[in-house]
């Protein structure tokens, strides 16, 4: 399963520390795919992916695929932001509630915020030093 790809002029605010274990997400994600992690001793589903389970402390995680699905917990507009950031500002960071259970903060793409309860899609940014990735409306993505 491929994530939506976006281009996003300029730079990442702050480029992702990647380590031997993180690597395998960046790479996937570059590809298209938004990995996680589900323990072998317990099934919990983390995202961001986890070496060491926040269930239960065993370190026997296996990556996971999500499908990019999710719906719009909660969102603002950020209208004064850190410089990093702020290529793209006022700029909407959304929690998200993906369709597998993690709940994760992502900036939202779009000029407004989706009403809360909306379907959301992951999508893949790229960047001119790399991807990240974001949320958009479900039905935005479709387009
Ligand atoms: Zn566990």
């Amino acid at each position: 399963m491929s994530l939506p790809q976006v281009v996003l002029p300029g730079r990442r605010g702050i480029p992702p520390r990647v380590n031997t274990f993180t690597a395998r997400f960046w790479s996937a994600l570059e590809d298209g795919a938004l990995l996680g992690t589900r323990c072998n001793a317990c099934a919990h589903l983390t995202f961001p992916p986890r070496r060491i389970c926040i269930a239960c402390g065993a370190q026997d995680p296996e990556w996971i695929e999500l499908s990019g699905a999710g719906t719009l917990y909660s969102a603002t507009v950020i209208h004064a932001g850190p410089s990093l950031y702020w290529a793209g500002g006022p700029y909407t960071v959304g929690i998200i509630d993906l369709a597998e259970g993690p709940r994760l903060v992502t900036r939202v793409l779009g000029a407004l915020p989706p009403p809360i309860g909306s379907p959301m899609q992951m999508v893949v940014t790229h960047h001119d030093d790399g991807c990240l990735f974001a949320a958009t409306l479900a039905a935005a993505a479709d387009n």
